[in-house]
């Protein structure tokens, strides 16, 4: 299908594998993913890995295995930047040719030097030119000493303007741009030179990136013009802050996107949560699935200020779609997650039936998978404590042999089933003029080790006979 201009939509997602996919980036993937899928276009992955130090094979694995988890798989065969750093030296070398680069032959110590008085008088640095002031045959003759050097690109006078997607009409001036290098004096080509020729290389249309790419935007779009390539467009997306609208950072919050499927968050739930850190869906909607949101997505409801990562909305949106989910979805969920077995459960001991029937109880209490582990414990192992407040609160001698009593007519009971039991508790406590809730706190306490909890009579009901008077039991004879 043909759109705008004719031309078939491309875009990509770019990230350097030098750490875990972090949300920021899982973010601006989903916003190139959705906007390929509505514009019937193509979703490409490029991974950045011309760090031979910072990128390590093992990340980028994992950066493509989070990207599938949140289901986002790229339309065409993944790029290795590094397979292509041949090429990105070629065009740093044709702009030399072409007089739009020029040799440099400061060295890193006289490049420092030059920087610290530039602090010193508190002036911005920024590269002096001296070496594009060289005459020719300075440079040919440092050439044949063999003088180390980088390639500087010649950034030319004027100003840089472009529509920016999301920003609108955003210029620079080229006298605040250095003439920025492309080509190290080791021979390795730097970012900026490598990010176009690649764009370029792969037909990229949309470059859709976050903010913090904003200043490298005039510099590339130089390097287009300078090679006679075709400018794509451009969207910075808004940076994302935590709570104290500070940048995202590590030390802080959980930052990639593994942890938080580690954390027990579903993928749809984290697709959804992430979208909304600078969309505005139709209608104000915060639920809102993949298929509604590649159907509206829209530039238009991109915002420009920065988004914040609000750990409860996340929660909140995990929460609903937890509810939304089949409970057999769920429990191989939980099967797949280490957390289970981390806390002690092993649901493949328990009968599927029984785990299930765990889960409807227990999902509309959850806003994470793990939160069943850490709140529903007792439905898979008798308590091995009991809340100290809840002791205080309802072991009281009053009630602890009105408890005892209760106790030994439920040891008698037949049928065992929620109704049943609370049909008992309620004749019980009417006969012995006391309140049904005491008990009722009690039961919870016995056999959950816990004050709160889903209703008591169908946890009684659900853990069985047998492991209710085993721990009752045990409750009498530690309290
Ligand atoms: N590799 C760059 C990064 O991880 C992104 C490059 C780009 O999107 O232009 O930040």
């Amino acid at each position: 299908m043909h759109l705008m201009n004719n031309k078939d939509i491309r875009v990509r997602f770019a990230p350097s594998p030098t750490g875990f996919l972090h949300v920021g980036g899982a973010r601006t993937a989903i916003f190139n993913w959705l906007y390929a899928r509505k514009n019937n276009g193509k979703f490409l992955l490029r991974i950045e890995d011309t760090d031979p130090e910072r990128s390590r094979g093992e990340l980028s694995e994992q950066i493509i295995r989070s990207m599938k988890w949140l289901g986002m798989e790229p339309d065409e065969p993944i790029v290795y930047q590094a397979l292509n750093i041949k090429r990105h030296k070629e065009i740093a070398l044709e702009l030399l040719k072409t007089g739009n680069a020029y040799y440099a032959f400061e060295t890193a110590e006289e490049l420092e030097a030059q920087r610290k008085i530039a602090q010193h008088n508190k002036v911005p640095f920024k590269y002096n030119r001296a070496s594009l002031n060289l005459d020719e045959a300075t440079v040919q003759k440092y050439l044949n000493e063999g003088r180390p050097y980088a390639i500087r690109f010649k950034v030319p006078g004027g100003i840089t303007e472009f529509e920016d997607i999301v920003h609108g009409n955003t210029s620079f001036n080229n006298s605040d741009i250095e003439d920025f290098v492309v080509l190290r004096s080791d021979g390795s080509p730097v970012y900026m030179i490598a990010v176009v020729v690649d764009d370029h290389d792969m037909n990229i249309t949309h470059i859709i990136r976050g903010d913090d790419h904003l200043s490298n935007t005039p510099k590339q779009i130089m390097l287009y013009k300078a090679l006679g390539w075709e400018v794509p467009e451009f969207a910075h997306l808004p940076m994302i802050l935590d709570e104290q609208k500070k940048k995202l950072s590590k030390r802080r919050n959980p930052v990639s996107a593994d942890e938080y499927k580690k954390m027990g968050y579903l993928p749809e739930a984290m697709f959804n949560f992430l979208t909304l850190l600078g969309y505005a869906p139709f209608n104000n909607r915060e639920i809102i699935s993949r298929e509604e949101l590649v159907n509206e997505f829209t530039f238009d409801r991109v915002n420009k200020k920065s988004a914040v990562f609000d750990k409860k909305k996340l929660g909140w949106i995990n929460s609903e779609y937890i509810k939304n989910t089949s409970n057999e979805e769920l429990l191989k969920l939980m099967k797949e997650s280490d957390y289970f077995t981390m806390s002690g459960i092993h649901l493949n001991e328990f009968s599927e039936d029984y785990v299930l029937r765990v889960i409807n109880l227990m999902k509309d209490r959850l806003s994470t998978i793990n939160e069943l582990a850490d709140y529903g414990i007792y439905f898979f192992a008798d308590p091995v404590n009991y809340d100290e407040k809840g002791l205080q609160k309802y072991w009281i001698d009053e009630i602890k042999q009105v408890f005892s009593e209760f106790f030994d007519e439920i040891k008698n009971l037949d049928i065992w089933n929620n109704v049943n039991i609370e049909e008992r508790l309620r004749g019980f406590s009417e006969k012995k003029g006391i309140k049904a809730a005491g008990l009722i706190h009690l039961l919870r306490l016995s056999v959950t080790g816990r004050t709160v909890s889903p209703g008591i009579f169908d946890i009684l009901e659900l853990t069985g006979k047998d492991t209710v008077i085993r721990r009752i039991s045990g409750f009498l004879q530690k309290n």
